[in-house]
């Protein structure tokens, strides 16, 4: 096997990618995985070279520990050969500070922002705290409502921040024509496309304009690192990477070979998530305790089909809203749940179950949505994260642990 030139992965199907993306021989050397290179100093031969020093601060040359070295240009590198359209791919400190990142990158004061109403709240937080205190104004739209979205656009708009599926509540928009929109109002899009990774979702390709990720969920897939990356074409890879630069933004080696790590099974978990979730999703669509079941995976749920036409994959999470019961009947169901464990986050290993109230976290998208169309349907939802479990064995639980929602 020889990967040194990375192009050979180009003509390869997805699965065959996720394997061979970034191992640079290099980078590698005799080995599989590239070292750890932990470095802050990166010596230069002599006085000459060092004059020469900013000529090095480029991609794959060493230069200074915050430019990184070659574990996570190894990184950087696989997530770009992922990403069908990107030149390159700048890797923070964690999801959120990807998201800072790129809008920092974006946006100056004077700037209208739009961001999608069921966008990560942290994202939301993001427009109206730290964005506005810097002179950029957030407008929050229904991303399901296009004639109001494109009457959302101003002379000032500058970016749009997508999501989908929708954070908690899973609202399938058309990414395409969100995107499209936005170019033609010469606007930036942003997509935040950590549900189904550019194996779900080839962001880039469907007219996107920056795709960024949390890879401390599916990419991490273990629960023990947090980071985030974002992907882009040539001009605007070269703005977020100096704007990174200027705010310090870096991660360590050491959890940069994590999520390399975690990568090369990536294809293999999601396909393996996806398909519990899917019969998990259906296993709820039958019970008389749930109004509806929140899954652009699952036939006749809201979204899919416009997630059947976009997207090629997806994974474990979805959400659902039970039929009538209280607050306190549905925290009953969470904490009689023996194999789902209770926490934010999700892309792990491991299954999770999340007491849901998006409506707090929205300004102008109803919860349940309107899509639910059911009377009996309340606010009561549980996202659940599905794990590498046996799908069988977390359906019993959650017959078990819904006898106790009943036992109110
Ligand atoms: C978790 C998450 C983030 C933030 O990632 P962190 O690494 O926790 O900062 C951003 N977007 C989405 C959709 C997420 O689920």
């Amino acid at each position: 096997m020889n990967l040194s030139d990375s192009t050979d992965l180009k003509t390869t199907r997805t699965a065959t990618r996720v394997v061979g993306a970034g191992r640079r021989k290099e980078w590698t050397g005799a080995v599989v995985n590239p070292p750890v290179w932990r470095a802050s100093t990166h010596l230069y031969e002599d006085t000459a070279a060092l004059a020469r020093g900013s000529q090095y601060n480029e991609d794959g040359r060493f230069f200074y520990g915050r430019r990184g070295s070659p574990t996570q240009w190894a990184l950087c590198e696989a997530l770009t050969q992922l990403e069908p359209g990107a030149a390159g791919t700048v890797i923070y400190p964690s999801g959120v500070a990807a998201i800072s990142g790129v809008l920092l990158t974006l946006l100056k004061p004077g700037d209208v922002l739009l961001i999608s109403d069921n966008a990560y709240d942290p994202s939301r937080s993001m427009g109206t705290g730290l964005l506005a205190d810097f002179g950029v104004e957030t407008r929050f739209f229904d991303p399901l409502d296009i004639e109001a979205y494109t009457a959302a656009f101003c002379e000032k708009t500058r970016a749009v921040l997508l999501e989908a599926p929708g954070s908690l509540s899973m609202e399938m928009c058309d990414l395409p024509q969100l995107a499209r929109i936005a170019r033609e109002k010469g606007a930036i899009s942003v997509l935040d496309n950590t549900w189904a990774s550019p194996l779900g979702f080839a962001a880039l390709e469907k007219g996107i304009d920056i795709s960024l990720m949390a890879l401390t969920k599916h990419v991490g897939g273990h629960s023990d690192l947090m980071m985030g990356s974002a992907s882009a074409g040539p001009e605007l890879y070269e703005a977020l990477r100096k704007r990174a630069q200027q705010l310090g933004n870096v991660v360590s080696p050491d959890d940069a070979a994590l999520a390399l790590r975690g990568l090369r099974t990536l294809s293999l978990r999601l396909r393996q998530e996806a398909a519990s979730a899917l019969k998990i999703a259906q296993f709820l669509q039958e019970r008389a305790e749930v109004a509806q079941v929140l899954c652009p995976m699952l036939p006749g749920a809201p979204g899919h089909d416009v997630w059947a036409r976009d997207f090629t994959g997806g994974c474990g999470l979805f959400s659902f809203v039970f039929r009538g019961g209280t607050m306190e009947d549905r925290n009953r169901f969470v904490d009689a749940l023996q194999l789902f464990g209770i926490g934010f986050s999700w892309g792990g290993y491991e299954s999770l179950a999340l007491p849901i109230q998006p409506k707090s976290a929205r300004s102008v998208m109803p919860w349940p949505p309107v899509s639910a169309n059911d009377a009996a349907a309340d606010r009561h939802g549980v996202r659940l994260a599905i794990g590498l479990e046996d799908p069988d064995d977390l359906i019993a639980d959650i017959e078990q642990a819904l006898a106790a929602w009943k036992g109110a």
